[in-house]
């Protein structure tokens, strides 16, 4: 039985130990398992034994890692592992002779014996798994595998050395890189589980298939297929980069989540499709990022830090998608809580939902009703004295802008009031007239329409907005529909049959 436990953590699970293994406990091995051995593990289970502990099943995926620092370690390398393939006869194959043999770790052959070079070896079915525990590069010390040597046919001077994962087979890993392995893992010993990362030969380190949520902290230099979700805390308009004269548009948003915050620079077509609908305040889930490897910043002869960037770019396959800006999160009851406005406002919340009435409108805070917005990225535009359109937010003129609505309104569901600007294309839900038909109403005939929304009950999505400049706090409503559509339908349908 051996007991273990993450680094960084006090939980710890008890193992039986594969009898294969049984010789490291052994006096001559020393204490082996004993001073906080790594292991790496897979196809394991885990049981309840009758006192209702867990314990982990015996497994012979299995492989212990050394440290070529440890004098102890070396000590253990050199004394068991002192052959070298090239000493390997067809003789002592023959005469069955144990061997353990100290390898670098180029390719792992499975089930494909077909190559002229190095020694291969062999994983057959289940044992395939193993293949996770070591990568490219590492050290591998082969304790007794399965020997078979071939001549290769037509070639005297060539013969092919084939090692088998045997039922005597022990393998320790010297890992490539430890120190970088190590700052992987204590940094997310928080966890109550850890998983291993894969780390390809450039020591990327591959974040796709990670279960757990990944916090902004917890970020390092070198990985791919990143998924981050945050509240947008800026947005930072294009600044293209030119590299050899071409130009390449470059996006940035602030994301914050509990843990803290970063920048992402999102590249071209990603960066114009995320930001064009992510505003201050709104939630963002970002997948498909990657970070780059850690650069020096700073100016000559001042501090220099070295810190590293987390980007996103179409090849990389980064999506971004606005949970806050979501109608269909906002009308699915299943995803969504509907909060009193008085409780979401006394618990500072960052996004929530309600149900309330619609009390009063107003206009936006430039004064009126409706804006012109570039389309493509939703920012208002401004007109220079020669009636050319610029838009600001993208760094350059344009030629068509469109009209939408700004606006204000006071929510009130009878427990709070809470006043919030009117989002990009919500108003046009629940006016019912697109602000270009709004526009060419006479003035009178708008504000009959505004009027008219005046008592409607909505259900809305709301995100509270801080203002980093003035430091104030404004609510914006992100997300509505009408009350008693087909959402108030479809609840009553579903409470009737639960019922
Ligand atoms: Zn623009």
């Amino acid at each position: 039985m051996v007991t273990l436990s993450d680094p960084g953590s006090r939980r710890s699970i008890d193992m039986y130990l594969h009898q294969k293994f049984c010789f490291l406990a052994d006096e001559c091995a020393g204490d082996f398992l004993e001073k906080h051995r790594q292991v790496r593990i897979t196809g394991t289970r885990s049981v309840t034994t009758p006192v209702g502990g867990t314990r982990l099943l015996p497994t012979e995926h299995m492989v212990f890692l050394l440290s070529e620092s440890d004098d102890q370690d070396k000590k253990f390398l050199s004394d068991r592992f002192d052959e070298s393939l090239s000493h390997v006869a067809a003789a002592d194959v023959e005469e069955e002779r144990s061997f353990a043999f100290l390898v670098k770790r180029l390719h792992v052959y499975v089930n494909d014996t077909s190559v002229e070079e190095n020694a291969c070896l062999v994983l057959w079915d289940e044992q395939i798994g193993l293949a996770s525990l070591f990568r490219k590069g590492d050290w591998l010390a082969i304790w007794r595998p399965y020997v078979t040597v071939e001549r290769q046919a037509g070639r005297d001077d060539k013969r092919s050395i084939t090692l088998e994962y045997g039922s005597q087979t022990v393998i320790f890993v010297i890992p490539m890189d430890p120190t970088k392995e190590m700052e992987l893992m204590c940094s997310m010993a928080s966890q109550p589980s850890q998983h291993a990362v894969p780390r390809d030969a450039q020591g990327i380190l591959d974040f796709k298939w990670y279960p757990n949520r990944l916090l902004i902290t917890e970020l390092a230099p070198k990985m791919i297929n990143i998924t981050i979700f945050g509240k947008v805390l800026e947005v930072i308009a294009n600044m293209p980069f030119e590299n050899e004269g071409i130009k390449v548009s470059r996006y940035g948003i602030r994301l914050t989540d509990e843990s803290g915050y970063c920048d992402i620079t999102l590249w071209d077509d990603i960066g114009q499709a995320a930001t064009s609908n992510a505003f201050v305040g709104d939630w963002l889930l970002l997948e498909g990022l990657a970070t780059t490897e850690r650069v020096a910043r700073g100016q000559p002869g001042k501090l220099v830090k070295k810190r590293f960037d987390v980007f996103g770019k179409v090849e990389l396959g980064t999506k971004a998608w606005n949970v806050s800006s979501s109608t269909g999160f906002l009308c699915s009851p299943f995803l969504r809580n509907i909060m009193r406005v008085s409780a979401a406002l006394a618990e500072k919340r960052h996004n929530f939902y309600c149900r309330a009435v619609i009390s009063t409108w107003a206009e936006g805070k430039c004064g009126r009703t409706t804006i012109s917005i570039h389309p493509r990225c939703n920012r208002p535009v401004e007109t220079t004295d020669e009636a050319v359109l610029y838009c600001p937010f993208c760094a350059q003129f344009i030629e068509e802008c469109k009209v939408t609505y700004t606006l204000r309104f006071v929510l009130d569901d009878a427990t709070g009031c809470c006043e919030v600007d009117v989002g990009l294309g919500v108003a046009e839900d629940i006016l019912a007239v697109t602000p270009s038909e709004f526009v060419r109403l006479a003035l009178d005939e708008q504000r009959e329409v505004l009027d008219a929304i005046i008592g409607k009950e909505i259900e809305g999505s709301i995100v509270r907005v801080y203002d980093h400049k003035d430091q104030t706090i404004s609510f914006r409503l992100t997300a509505a529909c009408v009350s008693g559509s087909s959402v108030q339908s479809t609840k009553t349908l579903i409470q009737n049959l639960a019922g």
